[in-house]
């Protein structure tokens, strides 16, 4: 029920709070890295009661011993979390711990109050938004057949007016579902409306539910991140590759690997790093002839990302 803490980029060291069982969710992604859902439900329930969830922290906490850093306390269950008719009472009874609390949600059940009200109690927490076109949602996140897009879009600005903490938004792209520029448009578009903290990009690096799934390709990747930043979001992807955008090694190679896995760079930027770090074009190449590092176009400029394939094909 309870797991790590595990290191994470967005929440430094994440304490998980798995309040669903396996696998239950309102949604059937088709990149679920859970594998299929096993009872696809809408109905609020209860699965265990505040006091074992509680007692389960603190013991899980007391092990632990004083030594181990926890950032956040998470809910990152087997499925939805807000399916637990509970979530809001929990999250009342652990904030009395002192760790902030994060919850990953799907976002399906944003649309009733309570939910938005619970949610209200944590410091941080990640919505979905895959797509904002009903026929694409269906056919990437295969919801339940009783939810409703609109009113889920609309439940999310009403959370967004309301919510005091740090909010963020993950859209996970499918190759040849969602991984068009109008998709890009349609769901940057959508998320100006709120303008969360930070808007992430995802790819399905693990196993997916439907064995066909694929990530996008790295044309695509880049055009979702150059439209986002277009929409003026914080934008950063979570491609697998935990890229560390923000300190400098001194190495050249590695700093462009790190940042170009999380920010794809333009080429002037790339220059003055290289200037910078007192490194040469030949290193440079070396990265694009060894398929390290990738050129893409976006709008008649060049930049680079780092070559999610080669990297996964090189991890296997
Ligand atoms: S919402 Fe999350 S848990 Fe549910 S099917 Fe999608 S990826 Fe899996």
């Amino acid at each position: 029920m309870i797991f790590g803490p595990v290191p994470s980029r967005r929440l430094g060291f994440s304490l998980g709070v798995n309040n669903i069982p396996p696998k239950e969710c309102s949604y059937t992604c088709v990149y679920c890295q859970l594998g299929n859902t096993l009872k696809l439900s809408h109905i609020r329930k209860e699965y265990y009661s505040t006091e074992q969830i509680v007692n389960a922290v603190k013991e899980h906490i007391a092990k632990l011993g004083d030594s181990v850093k926890i950032d956040y306390i998470t809910f990152v269950p087997d499925g939805e979390p807000t399916l637990d008719i509970n979530l809001g009472r929990t999250i009342s009874a652990l904030k009395n711990l002192g760790i902030p609390i994060a919850v990953i949600t799907n976002s399906s059940l944003i649309d009733i109050e309570e939910v938005r009200n619970e949610l209200s109690a944590a410091d941080w927490v990640s919505v979905k938004v895959d797509a904002v076109d009903k026929q694409i949602w269906h056919e990437v996140d295969r919801p339940h057949g009783s939810l409703d897009l609109d009113k889920i879009l609309n439940g999310l600005l009403e959370f967004s007016g309301r919510f005091k903490g740090k909010l963020v938004t993950e859209t996970m792209l499918v190759k040849g579902i969602n991984d068009t520029e109008k998709n890009f448009s349609q769901v940057s578009a959508f998320i100006k409306k709120f303008n969360p903290d930070k808007a992430y990009i995802t790819i399905p690096t693990r196993p997916p539910a439907v064995g066909s799934v694929l990530p996008p390709d790295i044309t695509a990747l880049n055009n979702a991140y150059q439209i986002f930043k277009e929409n003026n979001l914080d934008v950063e992807l979570i491609t697998g590759y935990e890229g560390n955008a923000f300190s400098s090694t001194g190495d050249f190679a590695e700093d462009l690997l790190n940042i170009t896995a999380v920010h794809p760079m333009r080429e002037e930027a790339v220059i003055e790093l290289m200037k910078k770090e007192n490194s040469d074009e030949e290193v440079l190449n070396k990265l694009l002839k060894s398929n390290r590092l990738i050129k893409s176009k976006y709008n008649g400029k060049t930049y680079y990302l780092r070559n999610l394939k080669f990297e996964r094909a090189n991890s296997q």
